[in-house]
């Protein structure tokens, strides 16, 4: 029941979690930590309620429900600066639809050349005139599970050479992981960040890449590991229901 949630406590409270985090990294990570609020599965006005506390990124992971929430009219009135975040995995034929909601700001799911090359000319098509470069993750399988999404650790480097020199409607800022649900950090460091950050080492400029990793879990653990975005749906937005 999200309207027992209190979403702006919610909000405060992942904030000063992030910033004591933080100030527990190594020194060499300097980069400020971005918090994507999840919404997936939560309604518009909850989205509202984060909005007015100062959240201005969103995730979301179904194409549909992301349509509806980016055109929804309260949305567009209220929540003029929202930032969204496409975090699910996107089949090619809703490519020409994705690149069409207002307020895309980044596609952090990229994980193939052939995905690539359809964001890339369906925004050169649609938006780059206006809007400039589309701002895009690749995402990494890091946990080799046959099921899960995102390219093999192996053949990132061609990918990301390839999206940087061919895909010049998009602006490849970093990396993201899902990685295992539910891991034991009893067990030492979570693999699936290690091996993300091994290979943002690989690529160039890597204090400059964006990593995305850690969710309500474990957000503080992926920022104390290098992580600079976070996306944290239920410890913000409540409990949610597993889709049908
Ligand atoms: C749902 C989701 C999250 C947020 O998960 P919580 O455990 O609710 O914080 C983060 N990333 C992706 C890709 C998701 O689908």
């Amino acid at each position: 029941m999200s309207d027992v949630v209190d979403v702006k406590a919610g909000i405060k409270n992942i904030l000063d979690r992030i910033a004591i985090a933080s100030q527990n990294r190594p020194k060499h990570f300097t980069k400020q930590v971005q918090l994507v609020a999840v919404s997936k599965t939560k309604p518009v006005e909850a989205i509202i309620k984060a909005y007015e506390a100062g959240q201005r990124h969103f995730g979301e992971n179904y194409v549909q429900e992301l349509q509806e929430k980016a055109n929804s009219p309260l949305i567009l009135e209220k929540c003029k600066d929202i930032n969204w975040h496409f975090i699910g995995h996107l089949q090619g034929n809703k490519v020409n639809k994705i690149v069409k909601f207002p307020r895309l700001y980044m596609i952090e799911t990229i994980d193939s050349v052939k995905l690539a090359e359809s964001v890339n000319s369906a925004w050169q098509k649609h938006r780059l005139e206006n809007d400039g470069k589309l701002k895009i993750l690749i995402q990494v399988n890091t946990s080799g599970e046959e099921n899960k999404s995102g390219i093999k650790p192996e053949e990132l480097t061609e990918l990301y050479q390839h999206m940087t020199e061919k895909c010049t409607a998009l602006e490849v800022d970093g990396l993201m992981t899902i990685g295992e649900f539910g891991y034991d950090y009893l067990k030492g460091p979570n693999p699936d960040f290690v091996c993300l950050m091994e290979c943002a080492a690989r690529l160039p400029n890597t204090e400059k890449l964006e990593l995305s990793f850690g969710m309500s879990d474990d957000f503080e653990k992926a920022i104390e590991m290098g992580s600079t975005i976070v996306r944290v749906g239920s410890s913000i937005f409540g409990f949610r229901p597993k889709k049908e």
